[in-house]
């Protein structure tokens, strides 16, 4: 299994701010289902500000979830050790 800092959540200007990816991820999905969740103080993986989805590289855990749901390919995860590897594909 990679390492999550092997990985990177990268956002675009593509982002319509739909919010399905904050939907979708499973680090918020978790932690909607607590009783006492308060959006603006629950530690969100990614959450959307002034209409941008927003990853908070704290509490991403890079599982791209995020990245296969969005309708406009705003966000991609970037693989960081194998950037030599990627160019000759
Ligand atoms: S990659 Fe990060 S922000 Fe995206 S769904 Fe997974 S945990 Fe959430
Ligand atoms: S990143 Fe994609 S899914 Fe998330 S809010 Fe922006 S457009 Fe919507």
């Amino acid at each position: 299994m990679a390492a999550k800092k092997n990985k990177k959540i990268v956002q675009s200007e593509k982002c319509i701010g739909c919010g399905v990816c904050v939907s979708v991820c499973p680090i918020n999905t978790k932690l909607e289902k607590k009783e006492d969740f308060e959006p603006e103080k629950a530690e969100l993986a990614i959450r959307v500000v002034n209409g941008k989805a927003v990853i908070e590289e704290e509490f991403c855990i890079r599982c791209g979830a995020c990245a296969r749901i969005c309708p406009v390919e705003s966000l991609s995860v970037v693989e960081l050790e194998s950037k030599a590897e990627a160019t000759a594909a």
